[in-house]
């Protein structure tokens, strides 16, 4: 697929008629745009950046004379491929929208023994967090040891020496700092952030392992 094609570019001031010009949605030529699904996007950046074409390819008479060398059956073929690509286009938008909105990360405090415990976080891979890169930033700025670790469901998270849940929730919901946003991706929201907390068995006789399942939801 053809991402870098060279697009014309307006902010000079200049516009040098030589130049092919691709449409910078779909990277087809401007006549084709209609045929692409995100053709109402496409007209709007034609509008805005090319607005001679813009008026050239949508003006009305434009748009009528090519409808009318289509036979009725070619148009109604037209018509209902560019629907049905739309809506594809805008499912496929939708569903990548809720499953983001769904994702749900999870910060645990562990504890380990009397007056020691640990943070797990789970869920980041869901938002496309380069976990090392985040263990490193929590490292950093606990100057704790922090590790990235396989859960026995196969997944991976990060675990962090001391109870850091709190501040590490903060660091996710942090739009302003850079290092943060670099990270966590600036688009975790606070509802898509739950918290457990797995306290030692009592009965338990120094276990060397807190297992986490069965953690009580708070
Ligand atoms: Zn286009």
């Amino acid at each position: 697929m053809a991402t870098e094609a060279p697009v014309a570019s307006t902010s000079t001031g200049k516009v040098v008629p030589q130049t092919v010009l691709y449409c910078a949605v779909c990277h087809f030529p401007p006549e084709y745009c209609e045929f692409q699904p995100k053709k109402a996007k496409c007209k709007a950046w034609l509008e805005e950046n090319h607005p001679d074409l813009h008026a050239k390819y949508y003006s009305e008479s434009a748009l009528e004379d090519k409808l009318a060398n289509l036979t009725v059956e070619q148009r109604e073929a037209l018509e209902k491929d560019l629907a049905k690509k739309e809506k594809k286009e805008e499912q496929k938008a939708e569903k990548e929208a809720a499953k983001i909105a769904a994702s749900k990360i999870v910060v645990k405090r562990i504890e380990r023994n009397k007056k020691k415990w640990v943070t797990t976080v789970n869920g980041l891979h869901h938002f496309g967090v380069d976990l090392k890169k985040a263990a490193k930033l929590l490292a950093n700025k606990f100057g704790a040891g922090a590790t990235v670790s396989k859960t026995p469901q196969g997944d991976e998270e990060i675990l962090v020496q001391g109870d850091v849940s709190t501040e590490v929730e903060e660091m996710m919901l942090d739009r302003t700092d850079k290092k943060c946003v670099d990270v966590f991706g600036g688009k975790i929201e606070q509802n898509q952030i739950s918290f457990v907390e797995v306290k030692l068995k009592k009965k338990v006789i120094a276990p060397p392992e807190v297992a986490p399942q069965g953690a009580p939801q708070q």
